[in-house]
This record gives structure tokens, sequence and C-alpha cells, in this order.
């Protein structure tokens, strides 16, 4: 067993940039995520430091710097459960089971989501403006090649469990939010989609990049590596994402 082994165990089934997070899998798995300062923003906002650099780089191409503003990023247990307490008190039950997640089921709370505003006066927190025209109409065509969805659509509702939220984007990386988005599906949809078979995609580059899902079977099981560049996410509802890299970077 080398360290470049696959370690298919249930705690790594539970974390990972593609994990589920939503009412019916909450966070099981306390994550420590690596996490930086958001510039740009609203002050004292972190994200994963890839999501971050990604984000940053991906408002950049756009030239969307000092428009796009980061106002919400990672949170934890805690903040969120001040989100959940302070919504019902200021909107009530209906409005904060529609827009706010509950504590242990917000994505936020892996470090990878983000909500984006753009730059106004008056800014509102739990509901920011981010149209779809503009800078951010910009900002959503090139999200996926920055490795980022709109999570919370319209036409997904029934899926998600969250009405739409067009401020709110999930780093779930690259080629996945390609592979998401040109297929019209939403992450609660991707297990089963790469379960009908593995993917295939080719990169901007020219590079080819294979994509499968690998079901949790048990405790501890190891699998050889795939080949030289590979990376392992949970799903948070029973498996893993498999994504390797053929032939030289
Ligand atoms: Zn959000």
């Amino acid at each position: 067993m080398t360290p470049a082994d696959l370690h298919l165990t249930a705690a790594a089934s539970r974390k990972g940039s593609l994990i589920l997070v939503n009412r019916d899998h909450p966070l099981r798995e306390e994550l420590i995520p690596d996490l930086v300062p958001l510039t740009g923003g609203w002050p004292d906002q972190h994200l994963d430091r890839t999501a971050a650099r990604m984000l940053a780089a991906a408002i950049r191409a756009v030239h969307g710097e000092g428009q796009i503003l980061p106002v919400s990023g990672w949170r934890s247990q805690e903040e969120q459960q001040a989100i959940w307490d302070g919504s019902l008190t200021d909107h009530g039950p209906d409005f904060t089971a529609r827009y706010v997640a509950r504590p242990g089921c917000s994505e936020h709370q892996t470090g990878l989501a983000v909500d984006l505003a753009l730059s106004a006066d008056k800014i509102d927190f739990i509901r920011p403006e981010f149209p779809y025209d503009g800078v951010c109409g910009a900002f959503r065509r090139v999200a996926a090649r920055y490795g980022f969805v709109e999570r919370y659509t319209e036409e997904k509702q029934d899926k998600t469990g969250i009405a739409a939220e067009p401020w709110h984007f999930r780093y779930v990386g690259v080629p996945h939010a390609a592979i998401l988005t040109d297929a019209g599906i939403c992450l609660e949809e991707y297990p089963a989609f790469l379960r009908e078979a593995p993917r295939v995609v080719r990169l901007e580059n020219g590079r080819r990049v294979q994509v499968r899902y690998l079901p949790f079977c048990g405790t501890g099981t190891t699998r050889p590596a795939p080949g030289p560049c590979w990376q392992l996410s949970g799903t948070n509802e029973g498996g893993f994402i498999l994504t390797v890299w053929e032939g030289q970077p």
C-alpha cells in the first residue's frame, strides 16, 4: 500500500470538492477547510483556497473587479445558526425555509460556496442582486471554465429543494462545472448521471479527463491509484467521484 492509493473510506466519502450538502445530506464530517480571506468584497469573508483563486480569476476575466462583490463565503455552524435564527425573527418561517439553509445543511459551511452581489449602495445580505445581464451575465458565461456553477436555479428547484438563488455559486472544479453545465444537471443529479456511464471530456488545452462514480462498499477499501494525476472526492451521498487526467499536463 502506497500513499498514492485510493482510500475509499466512509470518512473520505463525506469530504471533497464535490460533496453534496443539502437538507437531505447534511455535513456529517467535521470539515477543516483550507480558508483564505476573500478580497474585493465584504470584509472578513473567507473561502477555500482554490475556490478563492479561481473566483478571483473569473472576476478578472470579465473585468468585474469592484463591480462583482463576494458578500458571503465560508460560514461556521454557529454563523449559519445565527443567520437562520435572525431570518426567523426578521422574516418568519416561510421565507427562512425558502432562502436559508438549516445549520449543517448549508453549502457555505464547506468553504466552496460564495454569494455574489452587483455593487450597489445597498446590498441585501440574504438575497443580493446578481442579474443575468451586464458584467454578472458575463461572469455566468465564464463561470464553468473556472469551476463554478450557479447552484440554485428555478428549473432545478424540485431537485435542490432551494428556491432560485441567482447570487449563489458553488465551486466544484474543472471539468465538473462544464460537465454539469453542458448536461443541464445540478449537483444532486451528478452521481446518478455518472453511474449511468463514466464521462470523458477534453479540456481546452486538449487533455482528456475521465470522470467516474465509485460506490462506497465497506470500511477501509483501498484500490491502486489510477495513474499519476487523479483526484478523489466524496459525494456525501454514499460514494465517490474519481477524476483522472490522462497523459502529461
Ligand atoms: Zn449562498
